[in-house]
């Protein structure tokens, strides 16, 4: 009867006590866990200080109690490992009630100790308003500060995931709100122009965004507030502070034992998630991982990392052979009525590991346009350039946008390519989708890139050539011309094209555009068969807009509108399907925004 020990109790730990029991029914399986609860719901946790989750007890998904009578494991809570005996095969156990030690052998260990919220050595770090949220414990301490204190401004220093959704919980709770963060965009998994749509978002519900400002410390008054200093000299007040600047692994544990620490200074491990002791395992957010889109290793906190490792070591306890497939690292976060996600690699990254790649801008609707309550979403979608595999995306959008992420996770998981993304037959009906789904629009149009049908061109290269090098066709309505356009651009509507041939710029190349991407992209083909040399701008003048960093109001979506004068352009061949153009424009602010 082998004996396995787990340190840690919550995600990865709990998980892999579960699988453990349901291989073998003999082993003796014990889960160390220095906290009074294991597996809770910290993902929970910013949801029950906002109040949306109104029962405390709802965050305890199992008790250990529940624990020990489904899986007879044997749950030793308040009990803290303090340090391991690789030799002997043993950890040392503090009981943290009474002061007791004692030594616990293990024949297999798996290490799931988590990660720490990360407090920089900064002054005034620790003042009593300052908070950070990773256990229970953190969320009551800052619950009931809130409910006696009646604080009416915070800071949220950190734009990833927890600060967001930190920041939209204070405003819910009617805070003002500021997210202070020292690169220049949120969630920077993103890129930077899609997280743009994120700060608009931010900015219509009033949260204020301090970008590109690093923390130099804070100052304490007694009873008044806390303020935030900048390394810039900026200075801000208020009654609370939430750190959400990332989490480290908590290694202490494995450096004493003197296993080996990665670059990223998470556990090293191998792909069956052992440690460089074979008989020690490391899953969680303690170790470092295998990323899908970058040689190097990667931190990935992610809940669902840590329970699929929990059921990896367990597997590879037990004999099978299982391995660890590197991570796409898929989050997606809600941002007040927004969704955003993504998965894979990002532009970023792509451009730093030297890997050759396309992208596509598309702007599709969560279900058919005519069908009430439909919104729009941004796709982002990032292939390789010479094989076509889709290597990342990401989502900006109101609704469905955590289907299309899981179809383009999968997508990603399986190898597809921008092809394969157009043959994906997805469920459609008029309340849930489009016959032409947002997934297969961005593979048609990646594809289109990808068979030489049309040259993309993106809107960072704008600033590149320079303001008059490139001549620019707007083929919106006058209306969406008038309310904003790029400098220079001459405005012939996509459906006076042919009438108005004379007027077109003939410069080469001409850069042709519309809202979005699709009304320009018929104009293009038109054009490219008449013998233009012409370029698409990719996702049209919303990505435009977002590419300027904010500098340009990006349109907001309104409810789908058809305008009579459009009409669909039979210039290439449309995939088949009961959609066509009708559904493929909606109303942006009153102005057309083609789909
Ligand atoms: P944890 O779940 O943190 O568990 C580690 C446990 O080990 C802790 O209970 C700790 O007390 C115990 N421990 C540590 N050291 C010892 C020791 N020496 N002895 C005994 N016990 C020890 N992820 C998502 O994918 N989606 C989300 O929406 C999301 N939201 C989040 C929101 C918040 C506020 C937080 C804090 C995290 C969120 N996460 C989310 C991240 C996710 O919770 C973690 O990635 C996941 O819990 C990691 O699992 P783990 O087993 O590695 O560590």
């Amino acid at each position: 009867m082998r004996t396995v020990v787990i340190i840690g109790g919550v995600a990865g730990g709990a998980s892999a006590a579960a699988r453990l029991r349901r291989l073998d029914e003999k082993a003796d399986i014990i889960i160390l866990e220095k906290g009074p609860r294991i597996s809770f719901a910290a993902c929970g946790l910013p949801y029950y200080i906002g109040g949306e989750i109104a029962n405390r007890a709802k965050l305890l998904v199992q008790t250990p109690q529940a624990f020990r009578a489904r899986f007879a494991v044997d749950v030793r809570t308040n009990s803290q490992a303090i340090c391991i005996d690789r030799t002997g095969k043993s950890v040392e156990v503090l009981e943290l009630r009474c002061g007791l030690r004692y030594r616990q052998k293990y024949d297999k260990l798996i290490l799931s100790p988590g990660a720490a919220p990360i407090r920089p050595k900064l002054p005034g770090v620790y003042g009593p308003k300052i908070f950070s949220l990773r256990s229970l414990k953190d969320a009551d301490r800052l619950k009931s500060f809130i409910e006696n204190q009646h604080p009416e401004r915070a800071c949220v220093v950190g734009g990833g995931f927890v600060g967001l959704e930190m920041a939209e919980n204070l405003r819910r709770l009617g805070l003002r709100v500021t997210i202070i963060d020292m690169a220049d965009q949120v969630m920077p998994a993103l890129d930077r122009e899609m997280a743009e749509f994120v700060h608009q978002h931010l900015g219509r519900h009033d949260v204020e965004l301090v970008l590109g400002e690093a923390l130099s410390g804070f100052e304490h008054s007694v009873d008044g507030p806390v303020t935030t200093c900048l390394a810039g000299g900026g200075r801000m007040e208020s009654d609370l502070v939430i750190l959400a600047i990332g989490v480290r692994p908590e290694i202490g544990l494995a450096q004493k034992a003197g296993l080996k620490i990665g670059p990223l200074g998470g556990v090293k491990v191998n792909e069956h998630l052992q440690t460089s002791d074979e008989d020690i395992y490391a899953i969680g957010d303690a170790s470092e991982v295998a990323e899908a889109a970058a040689p190097q290793p990667a931190l990935m906190p992610l809940a669902g990392v840590a329970n699929r490792q929990g059921r990896i070591a367990a597997e590879n306890i037990c004999g099978r052979q299982t391995t660890f497939r590197a991570t796409l690292g898929t989050i997606i976060v809600r941002v007040f009525d927004l969704s955003v996600a993504c998965t894979g690699a990002n532009e970023k990254g792509l451009r730093t590991n030297g890997v050759a790649y396309l992208k596509s801008y598309t702007h599709s609707v969560s279900h058919a346009g005519y069908f009430p309550g439909a919104t729009p979403m941004a796709v982002k979608l990032l292939l390789a350039s010479d094989s076509g595999k889709v290597l990342g995306a990401q989502i900006v959008g109101v609704d469905g946008v955590d289907k299309r992420i899981d179809v383009l996770a999968t997508a990603i998981r399986a190898g597809a390519t921008a092809s394969d993304l157009t043959e994906l037959e997805l469920a459609y009906a008029p309340p849930y989708g489009e016959a032409k789904d947002p997934v297969n629009m961005a593979g048609y149009v990646a594809e289109n890139i990808l068979k030489g049908d049309v040259k993309p061109f993106y809107a960072e290269q704008l600033g590149e050539v320079g303001d008059n090098q490139i001549a620019r066709l707007d083929v919106r309505t006058r209306v969406e011309f008038e309310r904003g356009h790029i400098a220079g651009a001459v405005n012939i509507p996509v459906d006076e094209i042919r009438d108005r041939i004379a007027e077109v710029p003939c410069q080469s190349p001409l850069l042709v555009y519309c809202q979005s991407g699709a009304r320009s992209y018929f104009a293009c083909r038109a054009l490219a068969q008449m013998g233009y040399e012409v370029m698409n701008l990719s996702g049209g003048y919303v990505t435009y807009c977002a590419s300027q960093g904010g500098r340009l109001e990006i349109p907001q979506i309104e409810r789908y509108s058809k305008p009579s004068e459009m009409k669909d352009l039979p210039l290439s061949p449309q995939p088949a399907g009961p959609s066509s153009a009708d559904d493929s424009v909606v109303s942006v602010g009153g102005m057309e925004y083609d789909i």
